[in-house]
């Protein structure tokens, strides 16, 4: 007889490993014990030895589907007087790092709801340790039924029976439940009259949306709008009444058959539609079968997800394709709160679908698209958080806070190796995400059981994060380190892939503070370990009237046509002065006395290409422009245009100067837009392989909102396929990102 205790981390807690160690050492005949602590799960086994050992190899081989084993360390201790194996339940237990994600319903589970022999039958909440919520219903850890929302829902005799069935998937299955006693859905009309419950309220709003209705649909993380994304009418009512003019709506086809119909699917994207975490995926439209022109205008790609959570399969039809968008207003971070909800859905839902489960941590859907067969993170949120990313060098790091950016704001937190990053939470100009900062930062803190004692904030003074970042630190009296922005892009890559060597990064970005007070975001980064170094980077364009150009490109667009014609204009340009907004004639005359900064973003090229081609003089959302110049460059194939390389500087003016005389040949914008792109392309490439010969580098990372662009990532893969080029899979391109690269960057400060 020999006894072991063994520790495990990693993802081990919410997927039901403590029912697969429990069933293990029941058929190996091991008595023992196993319980969730602050860092993984502990388990104490006595028996023969040989069947020790054998659990243990069998313990990391068959491993539950969302599991993931970490670290594994088993150590011979004293035989105990114990008859049985148990569960331990956590108890005075601080909380742990591997809080799982929220998954769609498992294959064994849909089984159940779609069969009507069982009780299961169409009942939207149901669950196993396989699937189910995790984060968004858990208020503190460890994780137990009576900490997570479900705690008013005592389980019925036939739950707790099956709760306690060490045999059955849903043993200790935390959000087990029924219709006899689990939450419940209730649809209510806008003056907050009842008018269905339970699957009847189900069936009458699948009705609804089917009449043309818009219905507020209360999901795992928050709040969506949805309605029929083949009715153009309710599509654009649904887009006036919430003030949203023209980002693409989101879409829910009831079946993946349904999906194929609507857009190209492929198997690495049919695998991330059908994952546990069903985010949204940008995929290219099939033409044939047309959605209503509302919701994605000005699109060739349609954002499609799948059912996500159990009662989706009893409301959406198979053969269904519905707008599914978050409720919250424009700019407002998800809305989750069901007294806020019927507040803020007056005027804009028809009908409210609710159900009475609390969300205790909302977060929105992820969005992802893949690029040559990677999956690439848009948004990380729904399914995805609370995932810890192992950073190798973050092994021996104190628990630090990285603040991330004010864009696409998202923080992170690690403890010991594992960065958690924060689910999205919006832009920082708004005082509701601003408040969504504190609120969830707290609850990282209370959740995960974390003290930072070293702050890392981005170098943009002006940053609400970074203002947030001191105050905090102040607070607790904590150093703060700062990181200047399109490092901090390139180290996210670096701490993905653990990259030790020295690359060459290079972040096409929007705008981001550099060292010597301009506005970087085109750039070739030297980067080894902590250490940077510009080596080359993107023309400068100043930014007439600072943020207003960045939301208005002609004001830019304007600077470079000034530079570029001093006295004589070509006909195109004339007419283009034409479409601009009355006053520009003042901007064009005040220029040459304005005080401007400087900017190499090349986010900031595109949208002034899109202002010259007439895509539109202002941003309607975040990078409209520029995401529309990508979409009509889909359907072309590119020539190289003339474009200089100046040394250390990739000319963009040269570039402007090549665009316009396109227009003046008369090509198509569609063309134009594609030799734009190409031409791009292909002088990073060559400026790339410049830095590289002479540092001799042989890894490139590519990093920042720019190259969320499908067609310029691709190509400059494509085009630098000589080199080992990098991208990141695990956080955002854009500045969601930002806050891996900060811990990594911390770590390597604080040697
Ligand atoms: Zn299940
Ligand atoms: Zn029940
Ligand atoms: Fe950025």
């Amino acid at each position: 007889m020999k006894a072991y205790t063994i520790h495990v981390t990693g993802i081990v807690q919410g997927i039901g490993f403590r029912p697969f160690v429990s069933k293990l050492a029941h058929e190996l005949r091991l008595v023992g014990t196993v319980r969730n602590d602050t860092s993984g799960v502990e388990i104490h086994i006595q028996g023969v030895d040989a069947d020790c050992q054998l659990f243990v190899e069998r313990l990391q081989s068959e491993l539950p589907m969302h599991g993931r084993i970490d670290t594994l360390q088993m150590e011979p201790t004293d035989v105990q007087a114990l008859d049985d194996f148990t569960i331990i339940l956590s108890q005075d237990v601080k909380g742990n790092a591997f809080i799982g994600a929220d998954m769609a319903p498992c294959e064994a589970c849909l089984r159940d709801i779609q069969d009507p022999e069982n009780r299961r039958f169409h009942y939207g909440f149901t669950n196993c340790t396989n699937c189910g919520p995790r984060y968004t219903i858990i208020e503190s850890t460890p994780y137990d039924r009576d900490k997570t929302s479900m705690k008013v829902f005592p389980m019925c005799e036939d739950c707790q029976t099956e709760y306690d069935d060490l045999s059955g998937r849903r043993y200790h299955a935390e959000p087990n439940a029924c219709e006899q006693c689990g939450p419940m859905f209730t649809l209510k009309d806008t003056d907050g009259r009842v008018l269905a419950t339970g699957q009847d309220a189900m069936e009458q709003a699948k009705v609804y949306i089917q009449n043309g209705s818009i219905v507020a649909l209360k999901g795992v993380g928050g709040y969506h709008l949805v309605c029929d994304a083949l009715q153009e009418r309710v599509v654009l009512t649904l887009r006036q009444r919430k003030g949203r003019p023209r980002k693409p709506l989101a879409v829910m086809a009831g079946s993946l058959e349904t999906a194929k119909q609507y857009v190209y699917i492929s198997e690495r994207e049919e695998e991330l539609l059908l994952s546990p975490a069903r985010p949204i995926v940008l995929l290219r439209r099939v033409r044939k079968y047309n959605v209503a022109p509302s919701v994605a205008p000005g699109m060739e790609t349609l954002g499609i997800l799948l059912p996500y959570a159990p009662y989706h399969y009893s409301l959406v039809p198979s053969d269904a394709l519905w707008v599914m968008t978050s409720a919250n207003r424009s700019g407002d971070p998800v809305l989750y709160d069901d007294m806020q909800a019927e507040e803020e859905l007056q005027g804009i839902a028809d009908y409210i679908l609710a159900h009475n489960r609390e969300i205790i941590s909302p977060v929105d859907d992820s969005v992802v698209q893949v690029v040559q067969n990677e999956p690439i993170l848009i948004r990380r949120s729904r399914g995805y958080i609370p995932l810890s990313i192992p950073v190798v060098p973050l092994e021996k790091s104190p628990t630090m806070l990285a603040m991330g950016a004010d864009m696409k704001a998202a923080f992170g937190m690690n403890r010991g190796s594992h960065a958690i990053l924060s689910p999205y939470m919006g832009d920082m100009e708004h005082q509701r995400v601003q408040d969504l900062l504190w609120s969830t930062t707290k609850r990282y803190e209370e959740l995960f059981q974390l003290q930072p004692i070293q702050v890392i904030v981005d170098a943009h003074p002006g940053y609400y994060t970074s203002q947030c970042g001191r105050t905090y630190a102040e607070k607790h009296q904590l150093p703060v380190i700062e990181v200047q922005h399109h490092h901090a892009h390139v180290a996210a890559v670096l701490a993905e892939y653990n990259i030790q060597e020295p690359v060459l990064g290079i972040c096409f970005d929007g705008t981001g503070y550099g060292p010597d007070g301009t506005l970087w975001g085109g750039e070739f980064l030297y980067c080894h370990k902590e250490h940077m170094e510009r080596i080359a980077h993107l023309s400068y364009a100043p930014l007439p009237g600072g943020e207003v150009a960045v939301r208005e490109p002609w004001r830019q667009a304007l600077w470079y046509v000034k530079q570029l014609y001093p006295s004589e204009v070509p006909a195109v340009i004339e007419q283009w002065k034409k479409t601009l907004p009355k006053g520009w004639e003042l901007l064009d005359k005040m220029m040459p006395h304005m005080q401007m900064v400087q900017s190499s973003s090349g986010g900031r090229l595109f949208d002034t290409v899109s202002s010259l081609l007439g895509l539109g003089y202002e941003h309607l959302y975040d990078a409209q422009l520029a995401i529309e110049l990508e979409q009509l460059a889909l359907s072309e194939n590119g020539n190289i245009l003339d474009m200089k390389l100046d040394g250390t500087v990739l000319d963009a003016m040269s570039l402007v100067r090549s665009v316009i005389e396109q227009l003046e040949n008369g090509e198509s914008v569609a063309k134009i837009s594609a030799n734009f792109h190409r031409t791009l392309i292909y002088y990073i490439g060559q400026m790339a392989r410049r830095c590289c010969e002479e540092r001799h580098i042989s890894h490139i990372i590519l990093c920042g909102g720019v190259f969320q662009n499908r067609i310029l990532l691709e190509g400059v893969i494509e085009e630098l396929r000589e080199y080992i080029v990098h991208v990141p899979t695990q956080s955002p391109m854009n500045d969601g990102g930002i806050a891996l690269g900060q811990l990594w960057l911390g770590s390597y400060m604080n040697r």
